[in-house]
C-alpha cells in the first residue's frame, strides 16, 4: 500500500490521478490533498478520499473548508509550508507533482529533499531549476518518475539501467542516438498564420487530441508546451542539442519515440489519455489497471509526421535557444510566458504577443551578469519574480 500526496489535486491531472487509485484501492491511500483555491472541489473530494490533510492556498479559503468538512476527520492547513510538509512527511511514499507553474517548485522540492518516489507532472519546477533539482534528486535517493506523457513514454524505451539513472545517464554509451519527441502541434496547426492574432481563449484551448487545464492547453497551442518539454527532456534524459528532436503528429497516438544506433526506432503509443502515463508511474516497475480504452489500430487511420515550423511556433524556438542559454534563461522565458499566458486567458494580450512578452523579459534579464549563477533556490526565485515584474510591464505595453 502506498500513501500518497496529491499536489494539485483539483486539477486534470489530480483528477486522472484519483481515477487511477479508485481503479487500485488495494494498492494506494491517500494521505493528503493540495490544491489551491477551488474549496468546492475540495469539498468533494475530502468527502469521497477522507485524507488526513487537504491543503489550500490561503488561510481564508482554508477557513471555509474547514467549516465545511467539520464533520470529517480531515485536518484542513494553508499555505506553502504546509505544502512542503505533507509533500516530506515521513508517512508518505508518494507524491504526485501536478500543481501547475512556478508554485509547485517549493512543495516538489520538499518531496525530492525527504527522498519520496516523486511522479513529475509539473514540468515547469524542473525548467525553473534543472541542474539544482536533478542534483537533489541524486543527493536524497529520491525516485524521480515522469508523469508528462511525451517523457514517460521516452522512460518506457529505455533501457532499465538508463531509467535508474535519470539525470545522470549516457545515451550514447547505451547505444541511444536520438530521443524523439512528439507533439500534436495543437489546435492551430493548420490555420493561417496571419490569422493567429485574432484567436480567442476559447479556441486555443480546445486541443484536439487531450483534455487538459487552461495554462498548459494555452502552452500547446503556442507549442511553448513542446519547448518547455524540451528543456525537461533535457534535464531528465541529460540529452545534448543534438539527441533531441522535436516531431509533429497531429493524432498523438505515438507519444514519443527512442532511436538506437542499430536503426531501431522503440515507440510507446495509446489513447491520447493521461490515466496511462499517472498509472505507469504510480505501479512502475509493474503495471495496474488505469482504466484507458485500448488502442484499436483498425479505426486509427494514418499515422503522419511533419517538421515544426517555427515562423508559426516562435515559443518553440525561443525555448529550444534558452535551453541551451542557460538556467537564467530557461527561469525568466517560463516565469515571462506564465503572466503572458495568463494575459492572453483573461483576454488582455493578443495570442501572437505571448511570445513577444517572453522575448522582450529575456533579453532584459539575459544580458546582465547578475543571473548568470543559479546555484541555489533564492536566487531563481528572486529571478523568477523580477521577470514576472518585467512581464506584467510589457503585457501592459503589448495589450
Ligand atoms: P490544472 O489547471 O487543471 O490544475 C492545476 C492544479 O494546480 C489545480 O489543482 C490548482 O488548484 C493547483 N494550483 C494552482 N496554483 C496553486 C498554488 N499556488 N498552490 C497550490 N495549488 C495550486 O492543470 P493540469 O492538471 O493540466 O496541469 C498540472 C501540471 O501538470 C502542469 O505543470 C502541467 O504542465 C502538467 N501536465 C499536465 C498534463 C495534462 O494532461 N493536464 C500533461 C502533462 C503535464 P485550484 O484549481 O484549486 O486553484
Amino acid at each position: 500500500m502506498q500513501n500518497l500526496t496529491i499536489l494539485g489535486a483539483t486539477g486534470s491531472i489530480g483528477t486522472s490521478t484519483l481515477k487511477v487509485v479508485a481503479q487500485n484501492p488495494d494498492q494506494f491511500s491517500i494521505y493528503a490533498l493540495v490544491a489551491g483555491q477551488n474549496v468546492e472541489k475540495m469539498v468533494s473530494l475530502c468527502e469521497q478520499w477522507q485524507p488526513k490533510f487537504a491543503v489550500l492556498e490561503s488561510e481564508q479559503q482554508a477557513g471555509e473548508l474547514r467549516q465545511r468538512i467539520r464533520h470529517l476527520p480531515t485536518q484542513v492547513l494553508f499555505g506553502q509550508q504546509a505544502m512542503c510538509q505533507v509533500s516530506s512527511a515521513t508517512d508518505v511514499d508518494t507524491v504526485m507533482a501536478a500543481i501547475v507553474g512556478a508554485a509547485g517548485l517549493m512543495p516538489t522540492m520538499a518531496a525530492v529533499q525527504a527522498g519520496k518516489k516523486v511522479l513529475l507532472a509539473n514540468k515547469e519546477a524542473l525548467v525553473m531549476s534543472g541542474q539544482l533539482f536533478m542534483d537533489a534528486v541524486k543527493h536524497s535517493g529520491a525516485q524521480l518518475l515522469p508523469v508528462d506523457s511525451e517523457h514517460n513514454a521516452i522512460f518506457q524505451c529505455l533501457p532499465t539501467d538508463i531509467q535508474t539513472q535519470l539525470g545522470h545517464c549516457d545515451l550514447q554509451q547505451a547505444g541511444i542516438n536520438h530521443i524523439l519527441l512528439t507533439g500534436s502541434g495543437g489546435p492551430f496547426r493548420y490555420t493561417d498564420v496571419s490569422q493567429l492574432a485574432s484567436v480567442t481563449p476559447e479556441q486555443a484551448i480546445a486541443h484536439p487530441n487531450w483534455s487538459m487545464g487552461p495554462k498548459i492547453s494555452v502552452d500547446s497551442a503556442t507549442m511553448m508546451n513542446k519547448g518547455l518539454e524540451f528543456i525537461e527532456a533535457k534535464w531528465l534524459f541529460n540529452a545534448s542539442r543534438e539527441q533531441l528532436k522535436v516531431i509533429i503528429h497531429p493524432q498523438s497516438v505515438i507519444h514519443s519515440m527512442v532511436q538506437y544506433c542499430d536503426g531501431s526506432v522503440l515507440a510507446q503509443m495509446g489513447n491520447p489519455d493521461m490515466a496511462t502515463p499517472i498509472a505507469y508511474s504510480m505501479s512502475y516497475p509493474e503495471r495496474i489497471i488505469a482504466g484507458v480504452e485500448p488502442l484499436d489500430f483498425m479505426k486509427l487511420g494514418e499515422l503522419t509526421f511533419l517538421e515544426p515550423d517555427f515562423a508559426r511556433y516562435p515559443c518553440l524556438e525561443l525555448a529550444i535557444n534558452a535551453c541551451y542559454e542557460g538556467q537564467h534563461a530557461t527561469t525568466a522565458m517560463n516565469a515571462a510566458n506564465e503572466i503572458a499566458v495568463d494575459a492572453f486567458l483573461a483576454g488582455r494580450l493578443p495570442f501572437t504577443n505571448i511570445c513577444a512578452v517572453s522575448e522582450r523579459v529575456m533579453s532584459k534579464l539575459c544580458t546582465s551578469n547578475e543571473f548568470r549563477q543559479l546555484d541555489n533556490l533564492e536566487t531563481i526565485l528572486e529571478l523568477d519574480r523580477m521577470a514576472r515584474s518585467y512581464a506584467h510591464e510589457y503585457v501592459r505595453a503589448l495589450s
